[in-house]
């Protein structure tokens, strides 16, 4: 049996061509660097420039033939190619959004917790107190921007500008926004999966005419894929918030969320925790508290891991009905729902200017490009 080594496989490989170019796929680029060979298993990733390319199947068919035919037949290498995209060329020190001053993630561990609802009322709120703000639906997965402004029917249009076209964002109660929501039906967003996901979205934040902004919101996705990867890699993000409700499970993953966002390839700093559904108050008695998943539970996490609370919303129905009306409950300032949200706006401002100030000014244009 012969010793397997990446040359082996690499030479193999070029014996496939990529259809009609004549070329061999390793001098193509398809091939990554990341060859594991363990024993006789050996597995590798083939990247291609579309993620819908017609061929992806029969050339993985043809490099696992190739192997076994010019390396070894001995190798086990069927179900171990990975289709990957390429990654799509950042651009290169060209600074995005250059009119928008502060770059907002919202996050969660956990889908379900209120991340859209608080995206949507903080953009209402700080749009309330005069700021310039723009809202992006990042959550392919799900996207509910526009049932939240009740504008499930627009379709933003295309704008000439500088010999190119770019996408006009939908503007409601002040706020600019832009979803994936927009361009597809909602039973298509499924497939909109890693690269063609992170390429759709970097469209809607370069290709879109976003103009000055003071705060720029990207709602994220749930949890911690690629997708955020790609986003904070491209975008120089001022910080993150996180927002989760005081359940422990919805907390775990809060806290991996935070750990994300801080680890040394990201680097991006946590501007608080906003603990969603803190406690239930019904309407006619709002001074009644029930502390139904736990109480403080995110409070206790922020403090633990020294990033500021911003704020405590409670679960009250007409935040739900908002959500679902397009009425965002921040619209209303005379409301206790209304308040948390202003009081919410009030602190990220803080904590934003914060982060500013500790900044020389020229690392806050700074580009994480790599
Ligand atoms: P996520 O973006 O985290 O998936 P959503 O913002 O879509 O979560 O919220 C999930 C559901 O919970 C929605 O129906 C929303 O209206 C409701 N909801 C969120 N926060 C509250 C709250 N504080 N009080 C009542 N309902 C809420």
């Amino acid at each position: 049996m012969a010793n397997i080594y990446p040359k082996l496989i690499l030479d193999a490989l070029r014996n496939v061509r990529y259809p009609g170019t004549g070329k061999d796929i390793v001098e193509m680029g398809f091939v990554s660097d990341d060859i594991h060979i363990n024993g006789m298993k050996v597995s590798l990733s083939l990247l291609f420039d579309k993620p819908n390319d017609p061929f992806i199947k029969s050339i993985v068919k043809a490099a696992e033939t190739a192997i076994l035919t010019y390396a070894d037949p001995n190798i086990e290498i069927k179900g171990n190619i990975e289709v990957k995209a390429k990654q799509a060329e950042a651009p290169k020190s060209t600074k995005l959004l250059p009119q928008v001053k502060n770059i907002i993630a919202i996050s969660s561990g956990k889908g379900g917790v209120g991340k859209s609802t608080v995206s949507v009322n903080l953009a209402v709120s700080l749009a309330k107190k005069g700021y310039k703000v723009g809202l992006l639906d990042a959550d392919i997965f799900g996207p509910s921007l526009p049932k939240m402004f009740n504008e499930e029917e627009a379709r933003p249009l295309l704008e000439p500008m500088d010999g190119k076209e770019y996408i006009v964002p939908i503007e409601k109660y002040g706020v600019k926004m832009l979803s994936i929501g927009f361009f597809v039906n909602r039973d298509d967003a499924v497939v909109w999966r890693g690269a063609m996901a992170g390429n759709a979205l970097k469209q809607l934040i370069a290709d879109a005419n976003w103009g000055e902004l003071d705060y720029f919101l990207i709602d994220f996705p749930p949890g911690t894929s690629d997708i955020h990867l790609t986003l904070v890699q491209t975008l120089a993000i001022t910080g993150a918030v996180v927002v989760s409700t005081p359940q422990q499970v919805a907390l775990a993953d809060a806290r991996k969320g935070i750990n994300m966002f801080t680890n040394d390839k990201v680097n991006v700093p946590i501007l608080g925790l906003v603990e969603n559904m803190a406690w239930f108050t019904p309407a006619e008695l709002p001074e009644n508290k029930y502390y139904i998943f736990g109480k403080d539970g995110a409070k206790n996490l922020a403090e633990e891991m020294h990033v500021p609370l911003l704020g405590q919303i409670p679960i009250v129905q007409s935040i739900c009905e908002g959500g679902d009306k397009g009425l965002p409950v921040a619209l209303n300032d005379n409301t206790i729902t209304g308040m948390a949200f202003a009081h919410l706006s009030d602190n990220f401002i803080e904590s934003v200017e914060k982060r500013n100030a500790e900044l020389a000014p020229t690392q806050i244009v700074e580009v994480h490009n790599k």
